[in-house]
């Protein structure tokens, strides 16, 4: 641990060891943050490395286990007003890496998202595009390789036809068409990107379907399969849900070969936890990544991107209200990642100093927890 001196104006002087460790300019700005006693320095830096851009709330689709069931939030598309302001931000961010167009809606019917897309790959940003895959007809799919997304991430809710529309109202011999299609497209065009990546929720009903998963995956030329348990956000997913207080059996897991080129691959599978216990570690905080909504709107991750409810491992609804840090048609996404609310929120998940009601004892009784405020006050929890 280094000692910092201050000098005989109280400004304190940083080693230059730490600074060029640190690639620290020594000009760099600090909030100055004092937490149970400690003194903490919060560098502000314009780190961002991944960018959740929502460039819609509206889909094709009505699935079973969509959030947009129980929302109060509008249908609605990110201008490309709205859009324009978020690329010019991009310039202030030197270490981004990634821009990932998802959210709670279908990226691809968005009326411009290959222009949005196209803006993105310019200033030679990597692109990962999740969607429902309905969309992805031949001329699109050409459209995603020549401008080289290299990542496209579709969900496959079931392996059986009838599994599939029984959760997505649609029909599954079109997704794995149109992902045919895509591959065709590759080799058309002599590449190997985007890599497919397919997103399974795994429900009562479509548990028995997981070890076909990974032949479809193989079949499909899928780098990677990710399966999550369903959040159920209505009485009726409740009863499709795996897991619960008691320990659950691990799901069924497998690989298969993939040729990418002249490589020879290993395809993977990742399951979900099956056993209880609060997870403290947040995913989008240590991408260093944030969110914005098609308004505009940022915050730190999906799930604090909406107004919805939810219900929780033991039956309790939970609503959650969106948490806002700034607005990217306002405010450069530089500014708003630095300011004083983002950059303590970022230090205290990573920190962890939030309660997990599901674990408390008083989770019977407790009233706080059917919001998402946090008892021991931190907001939001
Ligand atoms: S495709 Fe996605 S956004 Fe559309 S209804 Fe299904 S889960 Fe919701
Ligand atoms: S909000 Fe209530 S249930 Fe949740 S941890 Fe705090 S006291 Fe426990």
């Amino acid at each position: 641990m280094p000692k910092v001196r201050a000098d005989s104006k109280g400004c304190l002087v940083l080693p230059d060891e730490f600074l060029k460790q640190r690639h620290f300019p020594a000009d760099m700005e600090y909030w100055l943050d004092e937490r149970e006693g400690d003194l903490i320095l919060h560098a502000c830096l314009p780190d961002v490395r991944k960018l959740y851009i929502e460039p819609t709330t509206g889909c094709n689709l009505y699935c079973r286990t969509c959030i947009r069931n129980v929302w109060s939030d509008p249908e609605a598309a990110m201008t490309m007003d709205t859009f324009g302001h978020l690329v010019e931000s991009m310039a202030a961010l030197p270490q981004l890496k990634r821009v990932v167009f998802t959210g709670f809606g279908e990226p691809l019917t968005h009326p411009h998202i290959l222009e949005m897309i196209e803006a993105v790959r310019q200033r030679d940003v990597a692109v990962t595009v999740g969607s429902n895959g309905l969309l992805l007809d031949r001329a699109m799919a050409r459209e995603l390789v020549r401008l080289g997304v290299d990542r496209l991430v579709v969900s496959v809710d079931g392996v059986k036809p009838e599994t599939y529309a029984d959760v997505r109202g649609a029909m599954l011999s079109q997704v794995l068409d149109n992902i045919r299609g895509l591959n065709e497209e590759k080799v058309r065009l002599g590449s190997l990107m985007p890599a497919l990546g397919i997103e399974f929720v795994v429900l009562k009903g479509n548990v028995a379907e997981l070890p076909d998963l990974a032949r479809l995956a193989s079949r499909l030329h899928a780098a990677r399969v990710l399966v999550s348990n369903v959040l159920c956000y209505t009485e009726e997913m409740r009863g499709q849900m795996l897991y619960g207080y008691e320990p659950q059996p691990p799901l069924d897991s497998g690989g298969w070969l993939l040729r990418a080129g002249d490589w020879l691959m290993w395809g993977t599978i990742e399951l979900p936890r099956m056993h209880w216990g609060a997870e403290r570690r947040c995913r989008f905080i240590g991408d260093r990544a944030l969110v914005v909504g098609w308004d505009g709107k940022v915050s730190p991750c999906y799930a604090l991107s909406h107004n919805y409810s939810y219900f929780a491992i033991d039956g309790r609804r939970k609503e959650v209200s969106r948490y806002v840090l700034g607005d990217a048609n306002q405010q450069p996404l530089a500014e708003i990642w630095m300011s004083e609310e983002y950059v303590r929120f970022r230090s205290e998940v990573r920190a962890f100093h939030f309660p997990s009601c599901p674990d408390c004892d008083l989770r019977d009784t407790c009233d706080l927890r059917e919001r998402n405020e946090g008892c021991w006050g931190w907001n939001p929890s």
